[in-house]
């Protein structure tokens, strides 16, 4: 009988060992990089200012704007400009404006914006996952999009087929991506969790959507979107992840500036959250990078044109971008005057991974400050 449960154990572990190593099978990156996985991860919304700047607390005066001024300045505000960003967004003061590097902060000169003259989602998503702004992607409607994103272009490499997966607090992701076309999984809007052996927390994931009241129609809590991501990223390994947060825009339409505040801080710790997981786990372990932006800016000009964004509202094209990972220079902050868009976005993502993607002529250039360890 001992014999035997020793030849059982003997059998589970031979199984567990093989389960291990075809998860972690080594990705030879095509052109000798160091990233083996790609994660995109967008702030829906999330203005330049409150990155760089931190909490406006000009807005604190009006009640229209934020419910208890004295929880926002204890908060998210100090005097200090950098204190006050940090206090905001510390992932990204603590450890991508020191490991890697972020652009965007218009007052040294340094610009990203939208090439395409929308200024809002569907658009935005189109140029960043495509690379190149198309006019005739001009509306938020559910329609499937015909240009191929990085995320499909990097599913139909051998080495990446069926590693690829889109998570999405709004419900318009299936149409961007073209699940149907890409065969990509998208999990957005209040989608579930799905297939066989759902984890303990899918399961409650799952039941909470349908019980926990939502917020909007069309958009669902970050905190779901996010925790689907995990697991599936914990029980899949994909190499390939994009993942949007979308509560920063609908509560700045909303004109609640507090929760907006609010939510940029709980996206950044989920942030980290992945990274953590990423920096404990040897399948991305000093083999992922993290690219984070968003897909539009807001107004700044008029009292109320934080809540807005699209052509009427001035400078809603002006956002920011950040990349973390072994293949990047620690610049940090990038103080040096220049100007970058989002289309050079999806380039930037093959290249790391070790492609060319090139399907339009439109596309915007490699971003090769981020790629300079190399
Ligand atoms: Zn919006």
């Amino acid at each position: 009988m001992k014999q035997l449960l020793l030849l059982a154990g003997l059998v589970v572990g031979l199984a567990a060992c093989q389960t291990t190593t075809t998860e972690n099978a080594a990705y030879a990156n095509p052109k000798g990089y160091q990233t083996e996985n790609i994660f995109i991860l967008t702030y829906d919304g999330l203005r330049w200012q409150e990155m760089f700047n931190g909490a406006d607390s000009n807005y604190f005066r009006y009640r229209d704007f934020v419910a208890d001024s004295t929880e926002m300045v204890t908060r998210f505000w100090d005097s200090d400009t950098l204190v006050s960003r940090e206090k905001l967004l510390p992932f990204f003061w603590q450890v991508v404006a020191k490991q890697g590097q972020l652009y965007g902060n218009r007052r040294f000169g340094n610009h990203v914006d939208n090439a395409n003259p929308y200024w809002f989602s569907y658009p935005g998503y189109n140029e960043i996952l495509t690379g190149y702004p198309d006019t005739a992607v001009n509306s938020n409607d559910k329609v499937y999009n015909q240009n191929i994103t990085v995320l499909e272009f990097l599913n139909r490499q051998p080495d990446l087929q069926g590693k690829v997966a889109a998570f999405g607090s709004w419900d318009v992701f299936p149409y961007i991506i073209n699940d149907q076309r890409s065969g990509i999984p998208v999990n957005a809007g209040y989608a579930k969790a799905t297939g066989d052996g759902l984890s303990d927390r899918e399961t409650l994931l799952n039941e909470l959507q349908e019980t926990v009241p939502g917020h909007w129609g069309s958009v669902r809590m970050d905190a779901f979107t996010h925790h689907f991501a995990m697991e599936y990223i914990k029980k899949n390994k994909p190499r390939v992840v994009f993942i949007s947060y979308g509560e920063t825009d609908d509560f700045a339409h909303d004109g609640d500036y507090d929760r907006y505040l609010c939510s940029a801080y709980y996206t950044d710790a989920m942030i980290r959250q992945l990274w953590e997981y990423c920096q404990s786990t040897p399948q991305y372990k000093g083999k992922t990078t993290f690219l984070l932006t968003t897909d539009h800016g807001r107004g700044d000009n008029k009292l109320e044109d934080w809540k807005h964004h699209g052509k009427s509202i001035e400078g809603s094209y002006e956002m920011w971008l950040g990349i973390l990972g072994p293949d990047t220079q620690a610049l940090g902050e990038v103080k040096t005057p220049g100007n970058y868009y989002q289309k050079q976005v999806a380039k930037t993502v093959a290249e790391l991974m070790g492609f060319d993607f090139a399907e339009n002529p439109a596309m915007g250039e490699i971003l090769k400050e981020m790629l300079a360890k190399k």
